[in-house]
C-alpha cells in the first residue's frame, strides 16, 4: 500500500489554497463541503471561486506565494498552472512536515485525493495511488449505482440510535447482529421509501423487544418488457432481498434469473385462457405472506400500473395496513417502440399517444372509435393479437385512412423481438401468414413509417 488512507477533520481549521483558476476551484468546492476555513493566493482569481470564498469567511490575497502563507495553516493545496510555484509551496509544505497535495503532480504530494462517493456521513473514497485515476473513477461510478441516494440518511438513523444500542447490547457481536438485521430489513426499507418517522418507530420497537408487531411487506415491481436491462435499479435491488416472489408469465426468464436465488418463487400464471390463480387468491396471498413477516416481491411485466391490476393488487392490502412500495417499470409501449425504431409521439405527425386495451372480447371494452380514428395521435393496443382484424376495420370505417401504417412486435425488447410493418388494410393478412404468438404489442400512426429510418435493434429472428 503506497497511501495510508486517513479521513482528515477540516471544521474550522485553515487550508492554504494556491492558485484561482477552476481547477482551484473544484478543489475549494470539496474542502468547503468538510468545512475547512480557506485561505486563497493567486494571481488571479475565477469570480465563482471568489464568491465562495467570502460567502465562507475565508481570505483571499492577489499576489505571489510566499512561504509565510503557510503559517497557521493544517493542509496545503497548490492549484496553479505555474509549475515552479507548485513545486514551492510543496517544497515549502514539506519541510514545515506539513500535509500538501499538489494537482496532477503525485510526486510533489504527500496526501492525494481520492474518487469520493459521498452519502454523508457514510462517505466512501477510492484510490489508485495517483496511478489509475480512470480506474479509480469508474469504480466510483459503480459503487453510486450500487449504493442508494438515501444511505446518508440510514446512516444518519443508525447514528442517532447509536447510544441506546450500546446500552441495550453489551458485547459487540451482539450489537453486529442487531445491526445487520436493522441495516438489511424492513427499517432500512422505510428509510429508502422516504418514511424516516416510521423508521425511527419500528427501530425503537426492535430495541424495545416488540418485534412481533413487525410485519412484513409487499414490493410491487415493474420488471420492464423483456431486456434485464431495463430494470430500475430499485427494482433490482428489492428483487435482491425479497424472500418471495410471486410473478406471472409475462416476466422474462432473463428478469427472473437477477431474483435473489434463495427466495421462494410462486409462478401465478396469466396465460389468456389459463388463469392459474384468480386475481382474489393472488390478493389475499400478498396479505397472508406479508402477514407472516415476509418480504414479498410481486413482480410484473413492464409497469405495474400500466393493464397491470396494480392498484388491485395493493388495495387490499392497504386495508390490511400492509407496507408497501410500488416500482414503476418500462411499460410494453416505450420499451417495444423504443427498440423497434419508432417514435411514439412526433412533432409533425403525433402530437398526442393512447395506450388502449385491445383484449376486445373479455374486457368488452367500451372503446370510442370516432375518437381513436382521428388524426395527429398514436394508438398503443395492448392484449390486441386476437382482436387485431377488427381494430384495423373499426378503425377504417371511423375514417382512418386504410394506408394508415401500423406495427406489430412481438417479444419486443428481447432477442426474439420480431416486427411485422403493414397498413390498416394489410395487416391482418401480414400477422396471419407469420407465426406470431405473443406478447404482441401493435403500434398504429404515421410514427410507424419512422422506422425504415431509425431501426437500431436487430435480432436473429426477422420475418
Ligand atoms: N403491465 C404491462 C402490460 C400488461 S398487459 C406493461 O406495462 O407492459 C399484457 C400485454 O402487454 C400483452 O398482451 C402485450 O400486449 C403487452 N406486452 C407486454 N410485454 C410485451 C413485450 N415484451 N412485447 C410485446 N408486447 C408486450
Amino acid at each position: 500500500m503506497e497511501y495510508f488512507p486517513f479521513f482528515m477533520r477540516l471544521r474550522g481549521q485553515q487550508v492554504l489554497l494556491v492558485g484561482g483558476g477552476e481547477i482551484a476551484t473544484r478543489k475549494a468546492r470539496l474542502l468547503l463541503k468538510a468545512g475547512a476555513c480557506l485561505k486563497v493566493v493567486t494571481l488571479e482569481i475565477d469570480p465563482e471561486l471568489e464568491q465562495l470564498v467570502k460567502e465562507t469567511g475565508g481570505a483571499i490575497a492577489l499576489r505571489e506565494y510566499q512561504s509565510g502563507d503557510l503559517d497557521g495553516v493544517v493542509l496545503a493545496v497548490a492549484a496553479t498552472d505555474t509549475a515552479s510555484v507548485n513545486e514551492r509551496v510543496s517544497c515549502d509544505a514539506r519541510t514545515r512536515q506539513l500535509p500538501v497535495n499538489v494537482v496532477d503532480s503525485p510526486a510533489l504530494c504527500t496526501v492525494i485525493t481520492p474518487a469520493i462517493v459521498d452519502r454523508s456521513p457514510l462517505v466512501i473514497a477510492i484510490s489508485s495511488g495517483g496511478e489509475a485515476p480512470v480506474l479509480a473513477r469508474m469504480v466510483r461510478a459503480k459503487l453510486e449505482r450500487l449504493l442508494p441516494a438515501s444511505y446518508g440518511r440510514l446512516a444518519g438513523l443508525a447514528s442517532r440510535f447509536r447510544d441506546a444500542v450500546k446500552e441495550k447490547f453489551k458485547t459487540g457481536d451482539e450489537r453486529r447482529r442487531f445491526w445487520e438485521r436493522v441495516l438489511n430489513g424492513a427499517v432500512a426499507e422505510r428509510v429508502y421509501a422516504g418514511k424516516d418517522d416510521e423508521a425511527d418507530r419500528l427501530l425503537s420497537q426492535e430495541l424495545s423487544n416488540q418485534r412481533d408487531e413487525i410485519g412484513g411487506e409487499v414490493y410491487l415491481v415493474g420488471g420492464g418488457p423483456g431486456d434485464p436491462e431495463l430494470l430500475t435499479l430499485k427494482a433490482l435491488r428489492l428483487m435482491q432481498q425479497a424472500e418471495v416472489v410471486l410473478y406471472d408469465r409475462l416476466v422474462s426468464d432473463e428478469v427472473l434469473e437477477l431474483v435473489r436465488r434463495d427466495a421462494d418463487r410462486i409462478y401465478v400464471g396469466k396465460r389468456r385462457s389459463e388463469h392459474s390463480m384468480e386475481q382474489p387468491a393472488i390478493n389475499q396471498l400478498l396479505v397472508d405472506l406479508a402477514q407472516q413477516g415476509k418480504r414479498v416481491l410481486r413482480l410484473k411485466g413492464g409497469d405495474p400500473f400500466i393493464f397491470g391490476r396494480g392498484g388491485e393488487e395493493i388495495e387490499l392490502l392497504a386495508e390490511h395496513n400492509i407496507p408497501f412500495q410500488v416500482v414503476p417499470g418500462i411499460t410494453a409501449a416505450s420499451g417495444c417502440a423504443a427498440y423497434a425504431g419508432i417514435p411514439l409521439t412526433h412533432r409533425d405527425c403525433a402530437q398526442s399517444v393512447r395506450f388502449i386495451t385491445g383484449h376486445l372480447k373479455t374486457d368488452n371494452p367500451n372503446l370510442s372509435w370516432p375518437e381513436l380514428a382521428l388524426p395527429g395521435q398514436t394508438l398503443v393496443f395492448y392484449m390486441g393479437l386476437l382482436g387485431l382484424e377488427q381494430i384495423a376495420q373499426q378503425l377504417v370505417e371511423h375514417g382512418r385512412a386504410p394506408t394508415t401504417p401500423i406495427a406489430l412486435v412481438e417479444k419486443g425488447t428481447t432477442s426474439s423481438q420480431t416486427v411485422v410493418i403493414g397498413d390498416l388494410s394489410n395487416i391482418a393478412r401480414k400477422v396471419a401468414q407469420c407465426d406470431v404468438k405473443g406478447p404482441t404489442l401493435i403500434i398504429v400512426g404515421e410514427v410507424v413509417s419512422l422506422r425504415h429510418k431509425l431501426d437500431w435493434f436487430t435480432p436473429e429472428r426477422q420475418w
